[in-house]
């Protein structure tokens, strides 16, 4: 039977700790790190948390992308969100259901997790555990090292391919005897627990509420858009984003394409706004009155705005007093 296993590593200590006890029992492990639009670090694969714990035990790690797939299983998850629009569930389901693809091309016996029995009050129940596993079409296939003693044994447990034994018996929510294993075994670089995902962060989860309420088909280029800028949605229900400083306006710079209309501040020191639709010609001023309201006055000197080839002086009218852009979420 193969030595090898597949682990998920999220850049946690949980998860590569899970790896590296199963690595004492002569196991060879290809570490999976799943990235999306949702992850803090997304863009930037090569210098997450998981690369650096995957480093720290000498474990290849593969990036896979879960792409658009993932964003419709955000939307729509069958067993529902945590405290904020995190699916922890249907996202584990998901996950798991690829890192199978890849348990079989390597003919893995099984896939390891870094969960802990009772750690977090939706994912991390037994019966949850148990759901995951089945749901993803791994019944017994899931082995959760970090735990194993509190669970019912794997079929790799039962085959005698891992000695059960040497498994571990944590639980609940403190964190001392992982963080003591961690010193033992040199494991270093990973971040706090859940640190990298944005799908718990109140903020973020406010903003994208408000993007599926309103866009029936979202891109990883939409989220993108929701972890940066000043947001507010017009009267029409397009929305318009403003960089807030200079990173944040070359970010903005770079989504310009299709769907996506750029407006800069021609003459003066100012932010970028991209609007998620061609606006009207009534938008254009709402658009620019918005850009010159969060930039500074310059005493004696108009301030105009490029869209297009075009540059134009943001005016007030009447159609817009009447129906002002909403600001969206709290931290914009
Ligand atoms: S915290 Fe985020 S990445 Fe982790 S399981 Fe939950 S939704 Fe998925």
């Amino acid at each position: 039977m193969s030595k090898k296993a597949v682990a998920l590593i999220s850049g946690g200590l949980d998860s590569v700790l899970a790896a590296r006890v199963v690595m004492e029992q002569g196991f060879t492990i290809t570490g999976l790190y799943f990235s999306s639009a949702f992850s803090k670090s997304f863009g930037n694969e090569e210098a997450t948390p998981a690369a650096r714990v995957a480093k720290s035990i000498g474990i290849e790690l593969r990036v896979l992308d879960m792409g658009q797939e993932y964003i419709d299983v955000i939307r729509n998850p069958k067993h529902g969100y945590g405290r904020h629009i995190n699916p922890c569930i249907d996202c584990k389901i998901f996950m798991l259901t690829k890192a199978k693809e890849i348990m079989n091309e390597l003919e893995a016996p099984f896939i390891v997790t870094g969960e802990v029995l009772g750690q977090r009050p939706m994912s991390q129940r037994r019966d949850t555990l148990h759901l995951i596993e089945r749901d993803a079409g791994l019944k017994g296939m899931v082995l959760r090292p970090l735990s194993a003693k509190h669970l019912p044994p794997t079929k790799a447990e039962e085959e005698g391919i891992v000695d059960g034994e040497k498994l571990l018996d944590i639980s609940g929510r403190s964190r001392n005897v992982q963080l003591h294993l961690a010193g033992q075994y040199g494991i270093t670089g990973f971040s706090a627990p859940a640190g990298g995902c944005l799908l718990t962060e109140e903020h973020f989860a406010e903003r994208l509420r408000d993007l599926f309420t309103h866009n029936p088909s979202v891109t990883p280029a939409d989220i993108r858009l929701l972890t940066l800028g000043r947001h507010f949605r017009l009267e029409s229900g397009e929305k318009v984003v403003l960089g807030r400083d200079n990173r944040e306006n070359n970010t903005i710079i770079s989504l310009e394409g299709p769907g996506f209309h750029l407006f800069l501040p021609h003459d003066f020191p100012g932010p970028v706004a991209i609007m998620t639709a061609k606006p009207s010609d009534v938008e254009k001023h709402t658009v620019g009155r918005l850009m010159l309201k969060y930039s500074k006055e310059l005493p004696g000197k108009a301030r105009s705005i490029r869209y297009g080839p075009k540059i134009f002086a943001p005016e007030e009218r009447a159609e817009e007093q009447a129906s002002r852009p909403i600001k969206v979420g709290s931290g914009a």
